[in-house]
């Protein structure tokens, strides 16, 4: 599937829910979302549907988001339809790690490949301000769960926030030496609740290599430039969502929970995917897809153009 620009489309991001147990401060408002009414989420068999059309039409990657994507009943099933779609070669998931201990063995044997770990701080009391409810301790016996598990090569996703976290990028590109993690430092994006912060709190990727000045660049792997420090087994990777435009590389689309498509992250263009079955809903993949945009407007515009904020979207 190719957008109008010659982009091969190959990556679906499919958001299972919009609720959270955590409230990161540049996610969510304290008060957390209006939970929609069931009906108005897409079923287990809906969102198993959408993944195995979005393959017909040429996705070769799922990451299944959120929301918290642990908290969806059900989950877990979804992973084993999922799975069973002939031509996914890769079925991945983001999730803020607090339910790995109970999860990471029935999802490794539901045949999830690769998890993504969001853990914005490796200070517990400063871990509990960003996510105002999050226990550090709970992530990282969820990492430990996921390792047992077999989950190899995790990603954590690390968002920079300026004058909150900046001061930990060397404890956490420290990480790599003795794993194998990915450690994924993401520039703040102004969207939702933090469209309204203080430019100091977006922080420039460069500040990474400011930090770790002994970073090697090693190469890049879809979005992220990759390095790694030298005699370190895991690498750090740097995403420039704000400073460096990778849209002309962009080959994903994004599904919500309530069954719309978004070619785009950052503009308001949605494309209702629910009520469609076989044919038609492939046919209907593959027309939002066309209407990907050549690329976002963030710099223009200053902060996104899409209404929606992230948790309701997934990353
Ligand atoms: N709850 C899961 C989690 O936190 O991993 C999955 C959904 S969360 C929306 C997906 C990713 O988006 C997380 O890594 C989170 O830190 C990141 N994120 C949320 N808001 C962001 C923003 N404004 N800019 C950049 N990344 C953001
Ligand atoms: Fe929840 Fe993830 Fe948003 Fe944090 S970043 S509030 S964990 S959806």
């Amino acid at each position: 599937m190719q957008d109008a620009f010659g982009r091969k489309i190959e990556y679906l991001r499919l958001s299972v829910t919009d609720l959270c147990n955590y409230r990161c401060v540049y996610c969510m408002s304290a008060a957390g979302v209006c939970k929609k009414a069931r009906s108005e989420i897409l079923s287990l068999e809906e969102l198993a549907e959408i993944g195995a059309a979005a393959v017909r039409c040429g996705v070769k990657k799922i990451r299944l988001t959120g929301g918290e994507p642990l908290l969806r009943p059900g989950i877990v099933s979804l992973c084993r339809m999922l799975r069973a779609v002939e031509g996914l070669e890769e079925l991945t998931l983001t999730t803020n790690g607090s339910l790995l201990p109970a999860m990471a063995k029935e999802l490794r044997s539901a045949g999830v490949d690769r998890l993504n770990v969001s853990v914005d701080s490796l200070d517990s009391t400063r871990f509990r301000s960003i996510t105002r409810r999050g226990t550090l301790a709970d992530v990282q016996r969820g990492l430990a769960a996921a390792r047992e598990a077999g989950f190899e090569n995790t990603k954590l996703n690390v968002v920079l926030l300026g004058g909150i976290n900046d001061d930990e990028i060397r404890d956490f590109a420290a990480l790599t030496k003795d794993t194998d993690y990915c450690v994924r430092f993401i520039e703040l994006m102004p969207m939702g609740v933090c469209a309204a912060w203080p430019r100091e709190r977006f922080l420039s990727a460069q500040a990474v290599l400011t930090a770790v000045p002994e970073l090697e660049m090693i190469g890049g792997d879809g979005v992220a430039e990759l390095y790694r420090v030298p005699g370190s087994r895991g690498t750090v990777g740097l995403i420039r969502a704000m400073s460096g435009c990778f849209c002309a590389r962009c080959n994903r689309i994004r599904v919500t929970a309530d069954g719309k498509l978004k070619p785009c992250l950052h503009s308001a263009a949605e494309f209702p995917l629910r009520g469609k079955h076989g044919a038609a809903l492939e046919q209907a993949i593959r027309e939002a897809a066309a209407r990907k945009p050549a690329g976002h407007r963030l710099t223009q515009c200053e902060c996104s153009e899409t209404p929606r904020a992230m948790n309701e979207i997934g990353g």
